[in-house]
Formats: C-alpha cells, structure tokens, sequence
C-alpha cells in the first residue's frame, strides 16, 4: 500500500483483480494514511464480501546514511571517506550514520554497502568511538538517507527498534493480522516479537523477514518459532552475493511448505511496471517460478505503493499464477505426520484428507477450525482440491487470506456431525464451489460441540 492506492477507488480495483493481503510498510508513510488505508481495506471487505488480511511492515534496525548537502554527491573510486556518528550534513568527505554503535562494532576490512549496494566502502580504521575512515571501492552519486548494508560486521542493535515498538503499539491497536520483522537474526527476536503480542492480549501472528546472513545460518529454529516467512530478496541479494538468493528462496519455501508456515516471495517481482504497462518476460518467469516453488505469495512493492498501473500489475500477476496453476506439478507435496506428537490425530487426517482427495479426485476438502490449525495443515500438502474452511472466529478469515490455496467462511452453528456436514456441503453447493455428484471430503472434530481437534473424515457425493 502507499499513495498510488490511497485512493478507495484504486483500491477497489485491486481487490477485484484478485488481491489477498496489503503490506503497509511503517518504513514509510504517517499513522493518519495508515489508519485510512486500513479503513479502505475493512470497508472494502464488507463491501464485496472479502477476507483481504493486512500485514504491518516493522522497519527494524535499517541503517541509513543522513541527509546529504545540496541532496547528494558524487563518490569517487579510491578516495577516502570519514563515517561519523555525530549529526552533519553529508559530502564527499564524511558521511552522518544512523547507528551510534557502529563505530564500536565494525572491524578493519569490513565492507559497508550503501543503497542497495551500489557503493562499496572497505573500512580502514576505526577510533572506537564515533568515526570510521573507509576507502571507496566502489563509488556512485550518493542522494541523502539512502540504506545502508553491513553484510560481515555483527550489528549490536536490538531487532525491534524505539520506532518498532511505537509502531507496533499502533498496528496491534488497529488489529492487524500479521506483523512483519525486518532484520530477524535469530530465534529470540521472533520470540521477543510474540511475548509484546500475546501480553497485549492480541492475535496478531508474526512473519520473520529474512534478509540477513545470521538469519539463514539459524533458518530451521526461526521457521520453528515464526508463523511464517517472508524472503526479501532486496536486502538478502545485498547482505549475501546476489546470486546466491535464487537458491535460497527454493530452499527456504521448500522448508516452509514442509511444515504448513506460509511464505511470501517479496521485492523487485514486476519492478519495470512501477512505470510500464507490462513487464519484461524475465519478470514473468520470476513470478512463476515462485509459483512453482511452492510460495504461498508473491509481493508488490513500489509496483503498487508508487507505480503508476496498481490495477494492472495485479491483474498480470494473477494471470501468471492462474497459468501456473493449470498444470500439476505444483501440487502434492504431501509428507507424512509424525507419531507420538501432540497433534498426530489431526495431522494424521490432515494427510489422509489430502492423499485421498489426489487418489479419489476429489473436487473439494471442507473443514471446520477455531484455531487455524487445520487450515494450515492442509495446505501444507498443496492439495489440488480447493480447501474450505468454515469457522465462528471471525479474525481468522482474514489471517488465513495469506494462506495457500485456503478459501474462508464464517459459520457458527455446531449441531451433529451429520447436520453439519450437510450444510456445508449445501453452502458450498449455493456458492457455485462444487455441483451436483461431485466427490468432497469433509474433516471435523468429533463430538461437534466440543469444538476440539480435527479427527474425522468422511467422503461424499454432493447431491
Ligand atoms: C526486501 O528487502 O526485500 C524487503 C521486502 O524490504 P522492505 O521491507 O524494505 O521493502
């Protein structure tokens, strides 16, 4: 979201394209836009009867450079550059960083990368205290307050800055659905984030933004703990050689899908068309094989913030991953429960559900859940039967909009099973989901009433 979508209108024109979930990103805009979009959104909702769920963007330790005299500089190859601490306007002789500590934590040979990498600086010394003397390897015109990468210096910040946390105050006030953390270097910044949620007594889950080195090093314990995964190809492809990033985001949604935590595939997916009416064909490609690959969503940034066509980048996008999913290959990516857990039941019947709607061709699985739970489990299978979930907890329609291959409706009858599962199937049937003869299968908790977990399932024609 951002000012090219401010307008209700556009926005209207994005959901019906066939968005699923906003980003607003706290690195930009005020409260008052904030508090709009997030107007726009819900009334929206209402409006076309939709579940478009909104995920809060926490800037996290971004470094930066200050403002730049004249706004910028030219930055010459092989001359010497001072990094200061202490407020100044910027020029080709020293530079103002947003990061008292840095002067403490950076080592000789250590590389600083700014805006986005496209210069290079090597640091040569460093008092200690508040300068760094760095040589420019790679020098470029430099504007003010652009980003700044430090890929092999260990940053001393926390991961949820003064400003995360006011933002974070705000976003949970407006009862967000997903909170997003930039930076994420281990398990204990994810958990940090999830005790502020939960003492706040709100429902908000948490994506781990991975764009650090520390973060991959420690990829299993953060898919662990998180609720889901964002690669942010941005900032990842300048922390680590770029080229490893293709890579990265395989093995990363590979390990998502496996164990049913969604993941967004973010940054620079249909970046010509922030000013172009269509995309290069290498961003097509891009977009499909993060399809391909099993991500649960594909992300705009400035394409729709700032771009001149929101609509049509969305329609595109759409139009590519409908392709994509005409064909099997995306599908089935079943794995076995584990026994002797907890929740071996219902994951059990989660993998059954899926494994017999691939072998019987079944046209739908319907389910019911409080939780979430059982709709993140079956997608995790990626079953090519479309999921159902009905549930009473109304904020989980919206949670699970970012969820693969999940459709949500409220319902909150829980007469017997038999009852029930009638119904849904007739609800499914009025919506226009399946028709008449069509083989569905249905998984619920059984006793109805005690709204526990998923441990039954039954297959049937719906007539
Ligand atoms: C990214 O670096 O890929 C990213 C998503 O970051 P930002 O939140 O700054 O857009």
């Amino acid at each position: 979201m951002g000012p090219a979508t401010a307008d209700i209108n556009v926005l209207e024109s994005l959901f019906n394209e066939g968005l699923d979930i906003c980003r607003i990103n706290f690195s930009h805009g005020d409260y008052s836009a904030v508090e709009s979009t997030i107007q726009n959104i819900r009334s929206l909702n209402k409006k076309l009867n939709r579940h478009v769920g909104i995920l809060a963007d926490l800037q996290g330790p971004k470094l930066r450079i200050g403002m730049m005299k004249n706004g910028g500089v030219e930055l010459i190859t092989g001359n010497e550059i001072l990094i200061t601490t202490k407020e100044c306007e910027g020029d080709d002789q020293q530079l103002f960083m947003t990061y008292p500590q840095f002067p403490l934590d950076v080592k000789v040979g250590e590389t600083v990368l700014i805006d986005d990498g496209k210069i290079h600086l090597r640091v040569i010394d460093t008092n200690g205290k508040d300068q760094v003397r760095c040589l420019i390897t790679n020098g470029a015109y430099l504007s003010s307050k652009k980003g700044v990468n430090l890929p092999n210096t260990k940053i001393s910040l926390p991961c949820l800055t003064v400003k995360d946390i006011r933002d974070l105050e705000f976003a949970l006030e407006q009862d967000v659905d997903w909170i997003g953390l930039s930076f994420v270097r281990s398990v204990t910044d994810i958990v940090e984030l999830k005790d502020i949620i939960k003492n706040k007594g709100k429902r908000a889950r948490v994506i781990a933004k991975i764009e650090k080195p520390e973060a991959i090093k420690e990829i299993d314990n953060i898919i662990d703990v998180t609720d889901g995964i964002m690669v942010a190809r941005g900032d990842l492809g300048v922390e680590l050689p770029m080229e490893r990033v293709p890579l990265l985001q395989k093995m990363i949604v590979s390990k998502c899908v496996q164990v049913g935590k969604p993941v967004i595939i973010a940054t620079q997916m249909m970046e010509s068309m922030i000013t172009s009416f269509t995309p290069t064909r290498a961003e097509v490609n891009d977009v499909a094989n993060a399809v391909m690959d099993g991500a649960d969503a594909v992300m705009l940034s400035a394409e729709t913030s700032v771009g001149k066509f929101p609509a049509k980048v969305i329609e595109i996008m759409r139009r590519i991953i409908t392709e994509v999913e005409e064909h099997e290959t995306i599908y089935y990516k079943e794995h076995t429960p584990q026994i002797k857990t907890i929740t071996y039941i219902t994951d059990s019947i989660c993998y059954n559900a899926c494994s017999l709607a691939h072998h019987a061709g079944a046209q739908a699985i319907i389910s019911m859940t409080n939780s979430g739970y059982t709709a993140f489990k079956l997608s995790s299978h990626r079953p090519k039967a479309p999921i159902f979930i009905f549930t009473d907890n109304v904020t989980l329609l919206t949670t699970l909009s970012l969820v693969w291959g999940v459709r949500g409706y409220y319902y909150d009858k829980y007469d017997s099973t038999d009852q029930t599962i009638d119904d849904l199937k007739r609800i499914i049937k009025e919506k226009g989901l399946v028709k008449d003869d069509d083989l569905v299968i249905n998984i619920a908790s059984m006793p109805m009433k005690e709204k526990g977990r998923t441990n039954m399932m039954k297959l049937s024609y719906i007539n």
